[in-house]
């Protein structure tokens, strides 16, 4: 099954290569238009971008697809009522990404509860039916003192998973696939592609 991925993040790119590895995924490609995203909730910008990628590759994409995949991902933090949240990819954008963490973590009071979680909506949709199906899925975990590690991407140098006292940042990409919040959004998926096949 060949999938176009709503994305140019590299991270998701490199990520769901990992996670999805029965399927040849194609990133959206370099001379297509930014994707929209103006939801106020994941679950609104996965299905904009899905429905946006599909609507354009219909008209201008070289070659079939049997799917739209799209991601809205971010990180929640309870202390930022939540943020930045949907808006996690345009917090601070313009900055390199430790001073965008460094920012995010001095927005904290020194005693906050530092609670926060990663989410991860998956919209998919097969082409060319345009009929919508959303995997959700989320992680829990709590925001470091500083950056660390080099691994991943985004704010995975700040977040470490409930029961690590490393951060997404210093563990290997293995642990990450095991857990995160798109690991376990995108085994969502393969089942409900896996009971497709199957008929059920
Ligand atoms: P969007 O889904 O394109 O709106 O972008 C999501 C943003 O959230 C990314 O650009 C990252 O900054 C952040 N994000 C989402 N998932 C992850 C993750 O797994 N690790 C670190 N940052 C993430």
């Amino acid at each position: 099954m060949r999938i176009l991925l709503a994305s140019r993040n590299p991270g998701k790119l490199r990520e769901f290569s990992g996670l999805l590895p029965d399927f040849t995924l194609l990133p959206w490609p370099t001379d297509a238009p930014e994707i929209p995203e103006d939801g106020a909730f994941f679950r609104d910008n996965a299905g904009q971008k899905a429905s946006f990628a599909c609507d354009w590759w219909q008209g201008n994409g070289a070659g079939s697809v049997d799917a739209v995949l799209a991601d809205d991902s971010g990180l929640c933090v309870d202390a930022l009522w939540g943020g930045p949240g949907v808006l996690s990819a345009r917090f601070a954008s313009g900055l390199p990404n430790d001073e965008k963490n460094r920012r995010l973590l001095a927005m904290l009071p020194p005693d906050a509860v530092r609670t926060a979680r990663f989410v991860c909506v998956l919209a998919f949709m097969p082409m060319p039916s345009s009929v919508l199906r959303f995997f959700e899925a989320s992680v829990e975990g709590s925001l470091a003192m500083e950056p660390r590690g080099q691994h991943g991407f985004g704010y995975d140098p700040i977040f470490m998973p409930d029961g690590f006292d490393q951060t997404f940042g210093e563990l290997s990409n293995d642990v990450k696939a095991s857990l995160s919040h798109r690991a376990k959004a995108a085994q969502a998926l393969r089942e409900a592609l896996a009971n497709l096949a199957m008929g059920r």
